[in-house]
């Protein structure tokens, strides 16, 4: 059988030799796997295409797609995907090893007891920042309260996908790829494989807490439109209450005559229901800019090279 290892990098020249050194020793404690390494070079600016192609010219099972420019870990791992697609397993690792490269071996045992899909969790993630783990948890519990099928916690990108798994990821036609919940709307047999997420090795993460923001709105808008949902609701709710008060207001004025008075409460409700349009407008608009990027039509990235590739 054989395993494709599909790594995602961008500017990770100090943490491969790490990588390769470890994928090797894994290696050798299954002699009996046939592995091939791919590499997707997602715009790399620094010396990363140079090490990964000075290791293929020797190695031919080093297999590398290099990207035009970076086009972000999802399309990176889309273009792996499609490239990997005739292995019988593929197994999806970030550079920095912080998905430990030994995941391989429970992953593959599972795959031998018929799993289609194993996921490695994160059972331990006391390395991660306080501040990490806690946005992380809010974003899981609201993706899941939205979502049609939730996404089990803290499970990442690292995972192994049968080939009829892979197929299913590559047939879905999205431009926006959040391929978490790809991954987990496909279902098949599933199996979770817990592990203590590791430190970075070396090396610098690319993600930003403005990007991972913004990974979890394309996320959330990806999966779920009750956000669009809840509004209409929210409009029933308020006009329901706004009814209920103009005839308090009306009652107000012919029993008792009062004069017509509330500057301030007047002012209040402008301004709040002004900011709730807005906010109902960005939802809109959110979805409309999804809609918008898809019927563009656009690739989701582009070849530069390819190393190795049939
Ligand atoms: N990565 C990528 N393109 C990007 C950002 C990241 O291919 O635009 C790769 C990166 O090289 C690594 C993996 O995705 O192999 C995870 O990235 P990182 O470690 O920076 O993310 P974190 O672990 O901090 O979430
Ligand atoms: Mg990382």
């Amino acid at each position: 059988m054989k395993t494709a290892l599909l790594v995602p990098v961008y500017n990770e020249q100090e943490v491969l030799p790490f990588l390769w050194e470890q994928l090797q020793s894994v290696r050798k404690s299954l002699p009996q796997e046939t592995f091939e390494y791919l590499f997707v070079n997602d715009g790399s600016t620094d010396g990363t295409l140079a090490l990964l192609k000075q290791w293929a010219a020797e190695n031919s099972s080093i297999k590398i797609i290099s990207l035009s420019r970076n086009f972000g870990k999802e399309a990176a791992l889309t273009a792996g995907l499609y490239e990997a697609a005739k292995a019988d397993a593929v197994i999806i690792l970030d550079a920095d090893l912080q998905d430990p490269p030994e995941l391989i071996i429970p992953f593959l045992q599972k795959y031998r007891e018929g799993f289609d899909v194993v996921y490695g969790q994160r059972s331990d993630r006391r390395r991660d920042s306080f501040f990490k783990r806690f946005t992380a948890r809010c974003f899981y519990k609201l993706y899941n309260a939205l979502a049609v099928r939730p996404l089990p916690e803290n499970a990442g990108d690292c995972r192994l996908l049968s080939r009829r798994a892979v197929q299913a990821v590559l047939s879905l036609p999205e431009r926006e790829r959040f391929m978490k919940g790809l991954f987990n709307w496909i279902g098949f047999r599933t199996a979770a494989v817990p592990f203590a997420r590791q430190k970075r090795k070396a090396g610098k993460t690319k993600w930003n807490y403005w990007r991972l923001w913004n990974f979890a709105l394309e996320g959330l808008t990806a999966s779920s439109t009750l956000p669009l949902r809840l509004w209409t609701y929210f409009g029933f709710i308020v006009s329901g209450f706004a009814f209920l008060y103009a005839l308090w207001i009306a009652a107000q004025k012919i029993f008792w005559g009062n004069p017509v008075s509330g500057y301030a409460s007047l002012m209040v409700t402008v301004l709040f229901f002004s900011g709730v349009q807005l906010i109902s407008l960005g939802v809109i608009g959110e979805y409309l800019g999804r809609v918008f990027i898809e019927t563009k039509q656009r690739p989701l990235y582009l070849i530069d090279e390819k190393t190795n590739c049939d």
